[in-house]
């Protein structure tokens, strides 16, 4: 790929120059051809040769021919079967990780987050139904009130789904006629909170027939100024309702996860109990895009069970089964119908299960030995836990994952739940692991198979991390940092690495203790660390 053919004929053809006076005539000791040198390092094949399980760490991609700009390089990818995302990139279901906020935020930068399930059913659907609301195309089940509910009513669903606009039928249901609108304007002075929403609501309406086009939508919606635009039946009934706020949403994020309705998308974690049966039900019928397994040891009956239930009650939901580390583990999930595989079984910054159960595997070898076994059947695998920087979402992404999660990346920023605190001057939020003690006691057992166990064994810690800032400066940040790292390697796409993985042409080199120590900063009396953000 470096060299054409034209430039190889010259390279072959250049006569050796004599070796001058003083130097080593060592030439009849190097090979004559070009073809006798090179490829530099190993394959992917080569590297994990099945005896040692190695880290991110523990290889690096040797660097290939640069021919294009970062900006030509394109991270879209496949999450599931049936997904695609634009970046590579899913926050954990960890309930110091992804709930509302930060799934919105996901999804908006194109990647997605999977709500945690350390709550009640209720809680998880409410956060999953705030995403799937938070933008959209056609909003075909807006939320209606009728002229005798009061502003006191309005304010309740500001609360709760964080939007005011909305249209008032003659009885408050989708099925009567559509008599007016009451938008936040219509009440932010008002103090009586009493008042019927008859005596605020504005009625000249700007309306659009049913069947119109998005498209054509929008043009009247941007004419008209107003803030939305309810489209109508024959009998007035309000069919759907598009948003102004979402015009500029779809503007200012290109990249975002959408489903077909352009709303975002978002994916629910559920355990393999019995009660996920009813969680999944509920985050179905919010619209939730994906379900992620959740389970430590995903080799299980119980998983497969589930898969198994989930693929036959609700095959329009792709499936995430896990975690695996190993092709018989990987094996059994695709069987039964997994639309992707969870790679990783103790990586994770704040897991202690390798030490306490001495059971997983370094996280590099689980991802290459299963993505290289799931790839067959096209079913994409998704590297969980253990990334801390750039290089590690490049090295999961060189060896055969499709996407990368991570838990403590995110945890620190102002999306993830929690609030920050001050230790020894340095702005810190909670970071937890869902079998440490304290998530147990929340409900993150359900993960660890100890629901009915009195005595609990934590596989997982608690801790903080430090402030990251916003995601919506840090998501840029590590995905330029991404395209800088593909133009290195001298791949332009996801789908390109993985080819090269696969045939051979992408190289690696593993990396000794030295080779490491010497690849980190050294030698220095003091240094200050880059911060991990857009600057
Ligand atoms: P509002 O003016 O307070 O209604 O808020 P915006 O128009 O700024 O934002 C409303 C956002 O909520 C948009 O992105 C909508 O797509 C979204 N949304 C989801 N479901 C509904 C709904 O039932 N009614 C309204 N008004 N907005 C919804
Ligand atoms: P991180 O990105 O912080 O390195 O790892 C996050 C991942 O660790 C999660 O996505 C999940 O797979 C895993 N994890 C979360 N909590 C625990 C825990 O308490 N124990 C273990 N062993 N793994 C956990």
């Amino acid at each position: 790929m470096s060299l054409t053919t034209h430039d190889k004929d010259r390279i072959d053809d250049r006569p050796f120059r004599e070796p001058g006076p003083g130097e080593m005539p060592a030439r009849d000791l190097i090979p004559e051809h070009e073809d006798d040198f090179g490829p530099d390092g190993c394959s992917g094949a080569e590297l994990f040769n099945g005896r040692t399980g190695l880290t991110y760490r523990d290889y690096l991609v040797l660097p290939g021919y640069i021919d294009f700009h970062p900006s030509e390089v394109v991270l879209d990818t496949y999450m599931t079967r049936n997904i695609r995302l634009q970046y590579p990139i899913v926050s954990s279901p960890m309930d110091t990780v992804t709930e509302d906020q930060m799934a919105i935020a996901m999804a908006l930068l194109g990647g997605i987050g999977i709500i945690h399930y350390n709550n009640s059913v209720e809680e998880q659907t409410r956060l999953v139904e705030k995403v799937k609301r938070f933008k959209n195309g056609f909003i075909s089940d807006p939320i209606v009130l009728s002229p005798d509910h009061r502003i006191s009513d309005l304010h309740a669903i500001k609360q709760k789904y964080g939007f005011s606009g909305i249209p008032i039928t003659e009885d408050g249901t989708r099925s009567s006629r559509l008599i007016g609108i009451v938008t936040n304007r219509d009440v932010d002075l008002e103090s009586d909170l009493e008042l019927r929403l008859r005596d605020v609501m504005t009625t000249d309406l700007i309306t659009a027939p049913e069947g119109m086009e998005l498209k054509e939508a929008n043009r009247i919606l941007k004419g008209s100024k107003k803030g939305k635009l309810p489209l109508i039946n024959d009998k007035g009934q309000l069919v759907a309702l598009i948003c102004r706020s979402d015009l500029k949403k779809h503007s200012e994020f290109p990249a975002a996860s959408k489903d077909s309705r352009k709303r975002l998308r978002v994916g629910g974690a559920v355990s393999t109990q019995l009660e996920s049966r009813e969680r999944v039900a509920e985050l179905a019928r919010v619209g939730v895009d994906v379900i992620v397994i959740d389970s430590a040891q995903g080799n299980s009956r119980y998983q497969m069970e589930m898969i198994r239930y989930l693929k036959k009650t609700h095959p329009e939901i792709d499936v995430i089964a896990g975690n695996v580390v190993t092709v018989d583990q990987a094996r059994n999930l695709i069987r039964c119908g997994a639309d992707a595989l969870r790679i990783g079984m103790g990586p994770g910054s704040i897991c202690i299960t390798q030490d306490t159960m001495a059971v997983g595997r370094a996280q590099a070898t689980a991802v290459y030995e299963t993505a290289r076994y799931a790839f067959r059947y096209g079913v994409p695998v998704m590297a969980d836990g253990g990334i801390s920087n750039i290089g590690d979402i490049a090295n999961a992404l060189a060896i055969g994952a499709s996407t990368t999660m991570m838990g403590s990346m995110f945890a620190g920023t102002h999306e993830a739940p929690g609030e920050y605190f001050y230790e020894n001057g340095v702005r810190l939020k909670r970071y937890r692991g869902m079998a440490s003690l304290e998530a147990m006691e929340a409900g993150g057992k359900k993960r660890y198979f100890s629901e009915d166990q009195n005595i609990k064994v934590a596989q997982g810690v608690s801790g903080a991390v430090v402030d990251k800032g916003s995601m919506f400066n840090f998501v840029p940040y590590l995905m330029q940092g991404l395209r800088l790292s593909f133009q290195d390697m001298g791949y332009r796409s996801i789908v390109d690495l993985h080819r090269g993985l696969y045939e051979g042409s992408l190289r690696f080199e593993r990396r000794t203790l030295s080779a490491q120590a010497q690849g980190s900063v050294h030698g220095l009396y003091s240094y200050k660390s880059p911060s991990m953000t857009a600057q």
